[in-house]
């Protein structure tokens, strides 16, 4: 049948109906703030909960990491500077360009305070601060009992009141969406080591470098750094500013040029050992060739795992091997049997950034639309 014979055109037969959802975005990082902002752009009405009192996640500087009601989620120390360039740490169409202004930092590779005002440009450029609450930490998400898949997200808000003490006044309040999606980050939930025996014993002082954020409380002392990734090798190369003296334990990681360079030129307070083995009652750390030195305090700088208590999927994803993996996830992004109404933006590691969490919040935005696919059954990550 010829089109104009009354039947519609194939093409325009099969093509599936487009819609707007009410999207609700779990965090207002990077990835949450590139996620309100391509759900916006596609037609989406758009809430973003983050529990902090501003965007910007990991750019957004806490001096006192453990002095709220919850933990800070901002494992950024005092002399944290980015190592990607700032050409590599903008969005496509918003870039990371110097500017001129009060605390505005024009370096290449800036401090962690000018991406936090990058991020606040962001928001600003594209009003996407209308979309943010603040100060509302999200504590479950999971599918409503009706047949239409919909999620109901229970969230506690915090009236004001001081920060730091049990008076805090919160409210909760559930509402339901028709799709969320989980951007909350990878660098909040700190990974201890397994293999150090007598760590639960020790009597003088450990933290995670979680909770580090200046050399300052550290003058004086032996530290032991675990770990020798780019948050041990900063933390290391701060501490030996004011610190008698710094101890590297790290494994296979020590054999870069980089740490090499590092003990070769600060050599009189930086000694670089093999991994930690055992903390012991006299303050002494042994490490696995058998010596040993009297501690201080030890930082471990052992990376992060993903974390997302508040996902109720009866088991349609989940976090695995020791917080290291989190799947089953279709390119990383959807759960299979969930797709397109769970999203997850910002999962993978060792990518650029903004660049990565902006295709992934585009393929999200169109998905939500239903023009996209989303899954197949196989290449699961
Ligand atoms: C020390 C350090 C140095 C880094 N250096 C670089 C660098 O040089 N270059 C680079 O590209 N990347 C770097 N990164 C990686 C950095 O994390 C990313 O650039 C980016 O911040 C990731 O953004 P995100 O939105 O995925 O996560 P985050 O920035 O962690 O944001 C997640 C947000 O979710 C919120 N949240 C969490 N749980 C909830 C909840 N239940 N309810 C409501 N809100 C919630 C948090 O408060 C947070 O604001 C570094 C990270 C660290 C820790």
């Amino acid at each position: 049948m010829a089109a104009g014979d009354g039947e519609p055109e194939p093409a325009v037969q099969q093509r599936p109906q487009l819609q707007s959802k009410n999207v609700c975005v779990v965090g207002g990082g990077m990835a949450g703030l590139a996620a309100a902002r391509e759900l916006r752009r596609e037609g989406h009405a758009v809430t973003v909960m983050e529990q902090s009192g501003d965007v910007g996640g990991q750019w957004l500087y806490d001096p006192a990491p453990t002095r709220g009601l919850v933990p800070s989620a901002s494992s950024a120390y005092a002399s944290l500077r980015l190592r990607t360039p700032r050409e590599a740490m903008g969005f496509s169409d918003f870039q990371l360009l110097p500017r001129d202004g009060a605390g505005r930092d024009p370096r290449r590779f800036p401090g962690h305070r000018e991406v936090h005002c990058y991020l606040r440009d962001f928001c600003a450029a594209f009003g996407l601060m209308d979309a943010v609450r603040l100060n509302t930490r999200v504590v479950r998400v999971a599918p409503t009992s009706t047949a239409t898949r919909q999620w109901a997200v229970r969230s506690v808000r915090r009236l004001g009141g001081p920060e730091d003490g049990a008076r805090a006044e919160e409210e909760e309040e559930e509402a339901v969406f028709d799709a969320v999606v989980v951007a909350t980050g990878q660098y909040s939930h700190p990974v201890l080591p397994s293999g150090i025996e007598g760590a639960g014993e020790w009597r003088r002082r450990q933290l995670h470098s979680h909770l580090y954020r200046t050399p300052e409380p550290f003058r004086g002392e032996a530290v032991v750094v675990v770990g020798c990734g780019d948050s041990g090798t900063d933390i290391a190369l701060d501490l030996r500013r004011v610190a008698r003296v710094v101890h590297l334990a790290a494994g296979s990681e020590a054999s870069t040029p980089a740490v090499s360079r590092m003990v070769a030129n600060h050599g009189d307070v930086l000694r670089l050992h093999p991994r930690a083995r055992r903390l012991h009652a006299d303050g002494r750390v042994s490490f696995d060739d058998g010596s040993s030195v009297v501690a201080d305090t030890v930082i471990y700088c052992t990376g992060y795992g993903y974390s997302f208590p508040f996902l109720d999927t009866g088991g349609a994803v989940a976090v695995g091997d020791g917080g290291c993996v989190v799947g089953p996830l279709f390119e990383h992004v959807f759960p299979p049997s969930l797709a397109p109404s769970l999203s997850f933006v910002g999962v993978p590691r060792k990518v650029l950034v903004p660049w990565f969490v902006e295709a992934q919040a585009r393929w999200v935005a169109q998905a939500c639309r239903g023009n996209t696919p989303t899954t197949t059954s196989t290449a699961l990550t």
